[in-house]
């Protein structure tokens, strides 16, 4: 059984703290499920960023990759701090009263530091990562890439120092006084997923869909 993550100052939570856990497991089921990843952070100049981006993880390293020009790579490489945040919305909590509407969801925070990958082998480990992140069993149903699309793209890696998981479900919490109103109170669930696959036009006319993008379809639908 793995160890959870630390509570340090920085990942203690002040308020719900019954929603927040540090295991590891969990953790990781959100990080991995969740499309896109929201990273944290600051110029030396003060000015905060956060910025939408694709990740994938392996065991406490969260890998991304962009332009040997972006800002968010230079981010993560320059080996200062780094907050990342994964979230899904699983519903809108209506509630009777105005002040306790909410939303249910799971949502990962995550502080670490990263560096710039060098190690071809480990940057091809990154690149074949991030694509099956995507669509599982796609690398080996695609072109890999080649030496001067990896010289073009950086890839860094962040290890995670800590992570917390914060998840909020079930009805709304209202006040006593307000259960025997005339409001309608409750939860719509959000529904995600795929829709039939769009097959680019460039591609001859009776190109059937191939097993892995079938499979994305049905694993979203469960
Ligand atoms: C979709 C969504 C909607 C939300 N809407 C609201 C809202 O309208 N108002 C509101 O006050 N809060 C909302 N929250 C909760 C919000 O994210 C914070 O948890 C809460 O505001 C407490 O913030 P804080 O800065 O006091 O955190 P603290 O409790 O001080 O956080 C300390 C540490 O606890 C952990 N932590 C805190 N929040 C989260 C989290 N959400 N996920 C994972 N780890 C966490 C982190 O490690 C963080 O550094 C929402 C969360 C989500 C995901």
């Amino acid at each position: 059984m793995t160890c959870p993550f630390a509570k340090t100052e920085r990942s203690t939570p002040n308020r719900a703290p019954k929603r927040v856990t540090f295991e590891r497991q969990p953790v990781y089921a959100v990080i991995d499920a969740a499309p896109i990843c929201h990273v944290g952070f600051s110029l030396p100049n003060g000015q905060p960023f956060v910025i939408p981006t694709i990740h994938a993880r392996s065991g406490d390293t969260l890998y991304f990759h962009g332009s040997t020009q972006s800002r968010l790579l230079q981010a993560i490489a320059s080996g200062n701090p780094i907050c990342c945040t994964f979230t899904f919305l699983d519903g809108i909590v209506a509630a009777r009263s105005a002040m306790h509407h909410s939303m249910n969801y799971r949502s990962v925070v995550a502080f670490g530091s990263g560096h710039l990958l060098s190690d071809e082998a480990e940057r091809w480990e990154a690149f074949r990562l991030t694509v099956e992140k995507l669509i599982p069993g796609r690398w080996e149903n695609c072109r890999q890439p080649n030496e001067a699309e990896s010289k073009a793209t950086a890839i860094a890696a962040l290890r995670i120092e800590e992570a917390t998981l914060k998840v909020r479900s079930g009805p709304p919490n209202d006040v006593a006084s307000d259960l025997n109103g005339p409001y309608w109170a409750g939860v719509v669930p959000t529904q995600s997923g795929y829709s039939a696959p769009i097959p680019d036009g460039q591609m001859p006319p009776d190109t059937s869909t191939p097993p892995h993008i079938e499979q994305l379809l049905k694993n979203a639908a469960t």
